[in-house]
């Protein structure tokens, strides 16, 4: 029987991480995935002549987030991103920029003047405490702001903690809105890079690649990070933040970058496909492979789907763990595609809209970065929405659609492609009390990572962080390198 160094269980964008990074320190890697396509939540895909992707994407801290370090040090193709442009809110009357800062914050007449500067000072003595270390990540942004503002300041924010973390703004916290508005900023040196990479013990046999192609950002969103990136002290930037800072769309759509992840994947990665792994193996407190269409064995399992259903898994986990596992918080999405038969004014802008009166939504036109996605002369738009798990999911998708012509009457005449996804868009929301494993799990060389193994940014990013961790904690227990 064929011995692996690790299994990877999963082919999302942390599993296929993971098996790229791991393959590149000299493991031999076998990744197994449950369904028929690899990429999970990270694709794209082509419905009556539309590429859709799965749900609204912004690919975020490029600049020195943990994904450009993982793109920089393991990629052999790189993506190119297109930059990302601006947030706008619409109501019924008014169409315009998201605040990004406390001088924006003035002119924002979608609330009303008191409360704005409410939240602007809000905003100050958050970032302010932050500056000096406190610990924001248990505070409500709810508790942070005064409880005598009005319905559309309450909702309005509720809209941003949901789209931020999943949750309202009584469960999301003040942490979370100032890195996911990019007032703190996610980052990763490269000096950290490489020493939570460092050989302990032998020396690397396959070296760590540095990236071919220096830089492949688009002209104008490099031009963007080179400004942005003049040395700002965090307080600065509450009169200079933006919101969507070092953030793009993959051009070609999503799928283009989990392709750049199969591109680099060394010949020692064997992917299998439709085959769900149903046990995790073990010894003597340590794992030895897994149980799937037949049995695979391996020094190592790195497991990237749900942490909550590890306990189905893995018989002999300790009862305090599985216990751990329950504080898990998740929510759904739903993402409505709309392929219009012709371009739309109300849609004429890079960068993506809020809704948030009601059930609040964040919509993408994603053609304007790239028209190929649609056929010639169409556009296409997808409208993310956060849904309840009480719900019917045919009353949530009724709801969006309600929601949708509210905001844009006139888009229901020009319909020409209908496409609904529901999905789990992180592994676990960050909300005040919820709960992340830890990249070591109590099994012996058993690692964990995704969304629901650290709490730092969000989505891809998180998944990014999360694969670093997993390097670090396999590099200390000297698991890393072959
Ligand atoms: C609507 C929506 C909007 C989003 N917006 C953004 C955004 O703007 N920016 C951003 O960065 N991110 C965004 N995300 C989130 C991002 O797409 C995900 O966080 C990321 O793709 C998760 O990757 P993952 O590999 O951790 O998990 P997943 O994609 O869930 O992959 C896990 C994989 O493991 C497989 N698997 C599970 N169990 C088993 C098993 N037992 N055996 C074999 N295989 C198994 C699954 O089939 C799946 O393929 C969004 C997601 C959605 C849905």
């Amino acid at each position: 029987m064929e011995k692996y160094d690790v299994i990877v269980v999963g082919a999302g964008i942390s599993g296929l991480l993971s098996a790229l990074t791991l393959s590149k320190h000299g493991n031999k890697v076998l990744v197994l995935e449950k369904n028929n396509n690899i990429g999970g939540n990270c694709n794209s895909y082509v419905v009556d002549g539309f590429q859709v992707d799965t749900g609204a994407h912004a690919i975020t801290h490029l600049e020195v987030g943990p994904l450009r370090r993982l793109m920089d040090n393991y990629f052999d193709y790189m993506p190119v991103f297109e930059d990302y442009g601006h947030y706008y809110v619409r109501t019924e009357d008014q169409f315009l920029k998201v605040p990004s800062n406390v001088r924006d914050f003035v002119t924002f007449d979608v609330l009303p003047r008191k409360d704005r500067i409410v939240v602007s000072q809000a905003i100050t003595k958050a970032l302010t405490l932050f500056t000096f270390g406190i610990d924001l990540s248990k505070q409500s942004v709810y508790d942070f702001m005064s409880d005598n503002l009005s319905k559309d300041t309450y909702d309005f924010v509720d809209a941003i903690s949901y789209f931020l973390s999943g949750r309202d703004m009584k469960e999301t916290s003040v942490q979370r809105v100032l890195s996911g508005s990019s007032f703190v900023r996610d980052s990763v040196l490269q000096e950290q890079m490489e020493s939570i990479m460092k050989v302990h013990e032998k020396p690397q046999t396959e070296p760590v690649l540095k990236s071919i192609l220096t830089s492949n950002l688009h002209t104008s969103l490099q031009t963007r990070m080179n400004k942005a990136s003049k040395p700002l002290t965090t307080l600065g930037r509450l009169a200079t933040n933006k919101v969507s800072y070092s953030q793009g769309y993959p051009r070609k759509g999503l799928k283009s970058l989990l392709n750049a992840v199969l591109f680099s994947l060394p010949k020692s990665v064997e992917i299998k496909t439709g085959c769900e792994v149903k046990k995790i193996l073990t010894s003597n407190g340590k794992v030895v492979g897994v149980e799937a269409d037949e049995t695979y064995y391996a020094n190592t399992v790195v497991y990237t789907g749900f942490v909550t259903d590890l306990p189905k898994m893995v018989e002999t986990l300790p009862s305090s763990y599985v216990e751990e596992l329950k504080g898990v918080d998740h929510t759904k999405s739903l993402t409505v595609w709309l392929g219009l038969d012709s371009l739309l004014e109300e849609f004429n802008y890079i960068g993506s809209e809020i809704w948030f009166k009601n059930q609040p939504y964040w919509a993408m036109p994603i053609t304007n970065y790239d028209s190929s996605l649609a056929p010639k002369g169409k556009q296409l738009v997808g409208f993310s929405f956060i849904i309840k798990e009480e719900k019917s999911e045919s009353s949530e998708i009724k709801n969006a659609y309600e929601t949708i012509f509210r905001a844009i009457p006139c888009i229901e005449d020009h319909i020409q492609m209908k496409h609904e996804q529901i999905t789990i868009p992180e592994k676990a929301a960050v909300t005040i009390n919820g709960y992340f494993a830890d990249a070591r799990t109590p099994i012996n060389n058993l690692y964990v990572a995704g969304t629901d193994t650290d709490s730092r940014s969000m989505g891809i990013t998180r998944a990014a962080y999360s694969v670093i961790e997993l390097l670090q904690k396999m590099n200390e227990d000297r698991n890393l390198h072959k």
